[in-house]
C-alpha cells in the first residue's frame, strides 16, 4: 500500500456506506476531512461515494471482529499517518421479544454494536494518546436511554456504548482525547424499512417537532462536536423531543 500524502485530518467512519454513517461521511469531507469509509458488505455504494468524493477512501471490514478492525486500523495509520477522529456508527438491530431472541442472535448484536466500538476505540485510543489529540463518537440510540419493549439486545448493546463513552471521556479526557455519544430518535434510513406506514404516522405523533429524523440532524450534531473543544462524556439526544 502506498503512502498518501495527507495534510487534513482524517476520520475514520465505522458503516459509512449507508445511512448515518453515509451521512457523516459525506459531511466530514466536505469540511476539509479525509475520511475512512468502513464498510462491509455495500462495496459499490462505497465506491460510488469514494467516486464522487476526493478525499474519502473505502476500506471493507467486518468491525464485529477484532482482527478485521485491527487490520482497519493497521491500514489507516499505514497509509494516512494519524487519526483525530473516530465514528463508531456501524450497527444492526433486532425487534424481537427476550424469549425470542437466541443467544446466537445476541451475541451478534453485541459484537456488531458494542465489540466493534470497544475495539475500534482501543485501537484508535492507542494513536490519538501518542498524538495527545483526538476524538471519538459513538452512534448510540433513543432506546440505551429509555429502554425499548422488544429491542432488549439493542437496547443493551446502546445503553454499553453510552457507559463507554462516559468511562472513556473520564479516562482519554488527561490525553486531550474527548468522546461522547449521540442518540438519534428515529432517523429515516434502511433501518427503518420495516415500518409501515402508518407505524411511521403513529410515531411522528410522539414526536413534538412532528417529525422523522434526517441523516443530515445527525451528521450536523457531527459536525458541532468536532467543533466544540469543551464538551466530553456526554449522551446528546438528536431525537426531536422524543422522549421528554
Ligand atoms: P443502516 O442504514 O442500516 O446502515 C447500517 C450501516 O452499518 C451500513 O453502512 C452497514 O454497512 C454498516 N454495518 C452493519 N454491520 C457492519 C459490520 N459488521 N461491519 C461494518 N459495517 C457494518 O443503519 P442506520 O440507520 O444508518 O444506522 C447507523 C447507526 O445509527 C447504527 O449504529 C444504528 O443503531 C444507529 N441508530 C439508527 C437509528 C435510526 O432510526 N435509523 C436510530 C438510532 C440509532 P454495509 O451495508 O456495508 O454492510
Amino acid at each position: 500500500m502506498e503512502e498518501k500524502n495527507i495534510t487534513n485530518k482524517v476520520a475514520i467512519v465505522t458503516g459509512g456506506s449507508r445511512g448515518i454513517g453515509a451521512e457523516i461521511v459525506k459531511t466530514l469531507e466536505k469540511t476539509g476531512y479525509s475520511v475512512v469509509l468502513n464498510y462491509n458488505k455495500s462495496k459499490e455504494i462505497a465506491g460510488s461515494i469514494a467516486k464522487e468524493y476526493q478525499n474519502v477512501y473505502t476500506y471493507q471490514a467486518d468491525v464485529s471482529e477484532p482482527n478485521s478492525v485491527k487490520e482497519l486500523f493497521d491500514y489507516v495509520y499505514h497509509d494516512f499517518g494519524r487519526i483525530d477522529l473516530l465514528v463508531n456508527n456501524a450497527g444492526i438491530d433486532l425487534i424481537k421479544t427476550i424469549n425470542d431472541t437466541t443467544y446466537e442472535e445476541f451475541d451478534k448484536i453485541m459484537k456488531t454494536n458494542l465489540y466493534s466500538a470497544f475495539c475500534a476505540s482501543k485501537e484508535a485510543s492507542k494513536y490519538m494518546i501518542n498524538q495527545k489529540n483526538g476524538q471519538i463518537i459513538n452512534i448510540s440510540s433513543i432506546w440505551g436511554v429509555v429502554g425499548a419493549s422488544c429491542e432488549v439486545a439493542y437496547a443493551i448493546s446502546k445503553a454499553g456504548m453510552d457507559a463507554m463513552t462516559k468511562s472513556l471521556a473520564k479516562e482519554l479526557g488527561p490525553s486531550n482525547i474527548r468522546v461522547n455519544s449521540i442518540a438519534p430518535g428515529i432517523i429515516d434510513t434502511d433501518m427503518n424499512n420495516n415500518l409501515s406506514e402508518d407505524e411511521k404516522k403513529a410515531i411522528i405523533e410522539e414526536i413534538p417537532l412532528e417529525r422523522i429524523g434526517t441523516t443530515s440532524d445527525i451528521a450536523e450534531c457531527v459536525l458541532f462536536l468536532e467543533k466544540n473543544k469543551y464538551i466530553t462524556g456526554q449522551i446528546i439526544q438528536v431525537n426531536g423531543g422524543w422522549n421528554i
